[in-house]
């Protein structure tokens, strides 16, 4: 932690969030939907809360946004900050195309696991049609291409923010994005998982294949990279920082991403 303190709007934050009440943040999200004019399905687990997806495009919509936090359950800051995002860019969600997953866990995020009601880690199951949550996802997007995949993510190891950056070759926005939150949370510096990272960037053209096979199993952003996304970052902030700044770190992850979808589309 840096040494400035506390201020008075993160102390007011950090005793008003309800950062498990899944009820209360798909709530907003219906609200964000009805203001954006978005459309939303909805899927309704056996034993969970219903899981939701924004979107404003028709089937096959091509280079926009996909957007997706809470798969794992235990990582609050990535379902805040893409909720504390979208209400505050209620004009970008109007013009430009974008699917959003805001949270695929619920039972995750309610219960502050990591994994689903069975005890699966979801972002390992991406090649498992056969769970209801990864079918829906994959039906749901099946036929769109997407210019940036984002999925938001926090890691318990961390000592600072990285992105795991899926990309063509010679296209690179990984370290651009870090460098304008980096401020509030330094960059991650060292190994993680055991692969070395370039200024918390690590960064992966091919050899996803090899990946799947250390990691067990299909993770979210590779499926998107094989399938949907020219671009598949998985974005990270540590657990251990404030809840208040991971949550900032994500909304200016989500607004340097709105920053190039904006440029892409002048
Ligand atoms: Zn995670």
């Amino acid at each position: 932690m840096r040494s400035e303190g506390v201020t008075r709007e993160e102390r007011v934050y950090m005793a008003s969030h309800r950062c498990h009440d899944v009820d209360f943040v798909m709530k907003r999200w219906r609200g964000v939907a009805r203001k954006a004019g978005m459309r939303v399905d909805d899927l309704d687990g056996a034993n969970q809360s219903t899981i939701l997806a924004l979107s404003n495009s028709g089937e096959g919509s091509d280079g926009g946004l996909y957007l997706s936090a809470g798969i794992h359950g235990d990582e609050p800051a990535a379902v805040q900050g893409l909720l504390q995002w979208a209400e505050e860019n209620i004009p970008f969600l109007q013009n430009h195309p974008v699917i959003i997953f805001p949270c695929l866990n619920p039972w995750g995020l309610v219960n502050n696991m990591r994994g689903d009601e069975q005890g699966r880690d979801l972002n390992r199951c991406f090649d498992q049609p056969e769970i209801e949550v990864i079918a829906w996802v994959r039906h749901i997007i099946e036929g769109c291409t997407f210019k940036i995949a984002a999925c938001l993510h926090e890691d318990f190891d961390a000592k600072g923010v990285y992105v795991y950056e899926l990309a063509r070759r010679g296209e690179n926005m990984g370290e651009a994005l870090l460098k304008k939150l980096e401020r509030t949370i330094p960059r991650h510096r060292g190994r993680v998982d055991g692969r070395d990272s370039r200024n918390g960037v690590m960064r992966r053209t091919r050899g996803l294949k090899q990946i799947v096979e250390e990691i067990g199993g299909m993770p979210e952003a590779g499926h998107l990279f094989l399938h949907h996304a020219r671009t598949a970052l998985t974005f990270e902030t540590p657990s251990e920082y404030s809840l208040y700044r991971r949550v900032q770190c994500h909304v200016r992850f989500l607004n340097g991403l709105a920053d190039i979808a904006r440029r892409a589309a002048e």
